[in-house]
Formats: C-alpha cells, structure tokens, sequence
C-alpha cells in the first residue's frame, strides 16, 4: 500500500457458490477522494463496497484501511469492528426512523452505543448541541430540525442519512446510488454535499447515473465482469475504446 492511500484492496476475490463476483480486483484510494464506482449491471461494483465494510469476506486478497490510528489489516474484521474503525456504509434504501425528528435520529446517530430511548432523554451537551447543528446545516436540513423524519421528501431522506452516517465520524464513507430516484435538483445538490464531504473524509460511490458521474468525479474505477477495466479521470474513461465498448457506448 502506498504511504498514501487511506483504503489498500489488493487482488480481491470473492466467489459465491464457486461463481467469482469480483476477480483478483485491486483498488486505492487517497485520503479525501470523491471515488465513482461504475460499471454495468453485475460488474462486482456492490460487492466490492460489500467487501471493504465487512459484509462479505473474500476467498483471496487483502484490504487494509490506513486510518487516523495505524494502518488495520480489515481483511478479515467483523462488519460493525470496521465500521468502528471508521468506514461507514450506506444503503439504497434509507435507514431512519421514519416517526421520530430530523434532529432526534441524528442524536441516535451520535450516540450508537446507548439505547435509544436513554438518548432521547438525556440532554444534550453544548458541544454535542453544536455539532447537529453543523451537520444540520452540511445536509441542508437546518430548516426541518423538528420535521418528522417520515415527512420528508426522498431527496431529503437520503441526505439525512448521510448525516447519521457522518454523525459517526467515519473516515471513509461507502455510498451506494445516493442519487436514485432524486430529481435533477436534487442530485445537484447531492454533488454538491459530497464535494462538501470530502474536505474532511474520503468517499467511494457506486453509481449509474453518468450525468452525475461527469458532473462531480475526480477520479473513476471501471469494472467490469469482476475485474477492473479502468481507473482514470472522467476524461481518460471516456477516451478509453475498452470503456466505450462495455459501457458507455452500449
Ligand atoms: P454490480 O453492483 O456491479 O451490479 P454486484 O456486485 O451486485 O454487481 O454483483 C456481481 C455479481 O455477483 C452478479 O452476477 C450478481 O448476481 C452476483 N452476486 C452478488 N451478490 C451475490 C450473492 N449474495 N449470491 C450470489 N451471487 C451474488
């Protein structure tokens, strides 16, 4: 791994029932990146993310997250040890709690190791305080502190999520599609957070939408049936005739 990247995968392979998802696949990545993931449908684009947070084990390889505090060989870690570590995953579909404030599930979010209900009624410190509102304000949300979770707009859902996620304090986080379904605005506006993200973190998404790819990668991973096709820029991606032929062409 070099001394700079923050995420090592090197020569990742993962079989399920013997049919290999992901092939001898490496990745790395510099602290502070906005990382798009592309490729067509069942290139291994979500089982990699599944293979850096844990989820997935692969039969060969190695992944080693260079974090604030040493370098971890992740490999092998349990799913919540790395998310401990500090790489966040998100999902397609939101995981927020749908009848409680905007305000209260990034509480929740603030404090994993207490229960729930032990959060919401404990105060919160000043310092604590300051920090939702500063995710609050990041997200875009500021205006809907108090709005049911449950009454926001899809868009608006998503971006709460990513705040419980950064309520975590992750170094790296894992994003896949954050921007489906969102209306033009909103994907815009999604760009816009991410750029915002990585000032301070590192983040790898997953994405289909090529519109939004353009709009705001600096760099590009290709895969394709497993393998990696390509890293570059969106310029070199675009150029390369092995892209054009499995992907961007067909
Ligand atoms: P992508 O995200 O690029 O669309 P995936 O990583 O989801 O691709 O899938 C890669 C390949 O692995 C696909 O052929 C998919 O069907 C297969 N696959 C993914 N997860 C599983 C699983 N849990 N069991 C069996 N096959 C899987």
């Amino acid at each position: 791994m070099s001394r700079t990247s923050i995420l090592s995968c090197e020569e990742v392979t993962v079989a399920f029932d013997g049919f290999k998802a992901v092939q001898g696949m490496s990745l790395s990545l510099d602290p502070g990146e906005l990382r798009f993931l592309i490729g067509p449908n069942g290139a291994g684009k979500t089982t990699m993310l599944d293979v850096i947070c844990g989820k997935v084990k692969p039969v060969s390889g190695s992944v080693s997250f260079h974090s604030r505090a040493g370098v971890v060989d992740i490999t092998k870690r349990k799913e919540h040890k790395i998310a401990e570590l500090g790489i966040g995953r998100k999902f397609q579909t939101p995981s927020i709690f749908a009848g409680l404030s905007v305000m209260e599930n990034l509480e929740i979010a603030m404090s994993q190791n207490r229960s729930v209900w032990a959060t919401l009624r404990a105060s919160l410190t000043a310092r604590e305080r300051e920090r939702i509102d500063e995710e609050l304000a990041l997200i875009g949300l500021g205006d809907h502190r108090h709005t049911r979770a449950g009454l926001l707009s899809h868009g608006q859902k998503q971006w709460l999520e990513i705040g419980m996620m950064l309520m975590q304090e992750p170094e790296i986080l894992l994003l896949d599609e954050p921007v489906a379904g969102m209306t033009d605005r909103e994907t815009d506006k999604t760009g816009e957070l991410l750029q915002e993200i990585v000032k301070r973190r590192t983040v790898v998404v997953v994405e289909h939408d090529m519109e939004f790819v353009r709009n705001f990668a600096s760099k590009v991973t290709v895969m394709h049936e497993g393998r990696l096709l390509k890293d570059g820029t969106m310029d070199e991606i675009q150029r390369d005739d092995r892209v054009a032929e499995v992907y961007l062409g067909k």
